[in-house]
């Protein structure tokens, strides 16, 4: 019998599976199928934002499933150019029209866009829209210390969550130390480096996989959830959404934890926060 995936509480005290699915860069054509077999998989967490032009795709999925709504956690984001308060508000109706659903688990600002400096507006607009009820849950991505210490000092409302590029080789220490000392939890974007990393030839990797009888992809998510971050690792091909969701049978030793944290490098594969507008 497989072990449940485990959850997380938030600050607004709604849970979140931390091992989830993202569909970044999935084709709108092939969304559909794609969520499909990741459902079938078993993963209830789907990550989607309103730039990846697949909402529809991963509401008709989500549709097609009969899954219970309150057993699925989906989350989705607001793009930059929407950031404000009217525009905020249209672009959540549109995400939410788009996956077919009443309210989502988890909206999220996208980009903090420094540059506009109208982040401040938007989370308020986010704040209303919890008030809603049409998001359960509200945070932000990819925001630095700055931006997050902004937040704090001049709205209401803590973010549940901000999800940043993290990954062995780059943990963004700093602000998933702030994060934590708030109550935000930390999702991690490119879980796996975007394959653009060479996480999966690393030696220690390699030989944690060796001893436990895993794929390095297998370790470096379990490295994520022994760590408290939250996962969605992307794959179009179901055989890797398998191998991805097979890491609840095995433990890392503090030891390999330890090992695999030490191989930080700056090692960013994304774009910086403050050159994204
Ligand atoms: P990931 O780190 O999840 O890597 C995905 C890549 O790894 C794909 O090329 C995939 O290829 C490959 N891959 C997946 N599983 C395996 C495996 N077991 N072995 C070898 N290769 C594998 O990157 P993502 O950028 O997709 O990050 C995950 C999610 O995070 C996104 O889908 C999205 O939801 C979110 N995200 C958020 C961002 C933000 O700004 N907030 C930015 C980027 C991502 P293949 O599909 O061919 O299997």
């Amino acid at each position: 019998m497989t072990k449940p995936v485990p959850t997380l509480t938030l600050n607004d005290g709604h849970t979140i599976p931390q091992l989830g699915f993202g569909v970044f860069k999935v084709d709108p054509d092939e969304t559909t199928r794609i969520v499909r077999d990741a459902l079938d998989v078993g993963y209830r967490h789907i990550d989607t934002a309103a730039i990846y032009g697949n909402e529809a795709g991963v509401g008709t999925a989500l549709a097609e499933s009969g899954i219970a709504r309150d057993e699925l956690f989906i989350t989705t984001k607001l793009w930059n150019d929407r950031q404000g308060t009217e525009t905020a508000f249209a672009a959540f109706d549109e995400s939410l029209d788009k996956l077919g659903l009443d309210y989502v688990d988890l909206y999220l600002i996208h980009w903090p866009t420094p540059a506009k400096d109208t982040y401040v507006e938007s989370w308020k607009a986010l704040e209303k829209i919890r008030e809603s009820g049409r998001a359960r849950s509200i945070g932000v991505s990819n925001f630095l210390v700055p931006h997050l210490q902004r937040l704090l000092q001049e709205t209401d409302i803590v973010p549940a969550v901000n999800q940043i590029e993290l990954h062995p080789a780059h943990q963004q220490l700093d602000v998933t130390a702030l994060a934590r000392e708030n109550g935000v939890q930390i999702e991690a974007w490119g879980p796996l480096g975007q394959g653009k990393y060479p996480l999966f030839e690393t030696q220690v990797i390699v030989a944690a996989a060796e001893q436990h009888g895993k794929t390095p992809a297998q370790v470096v998510i379990r490295w994520h959830l022994q760590t408290g971050n939250i996962v969605f690792p992307k794959s179009n091909r179901r055989e890797r959404m398998i191998e991805n969701f097979d890491v609840l049978d095995f433990e890392l030793t503090p030891t390999e934890v330890t090992m695999i944290s030490a191989l930080e490098r700056a090692g960013r594969v994304g774009g910086h926060p403050n050159d994204i507008n």
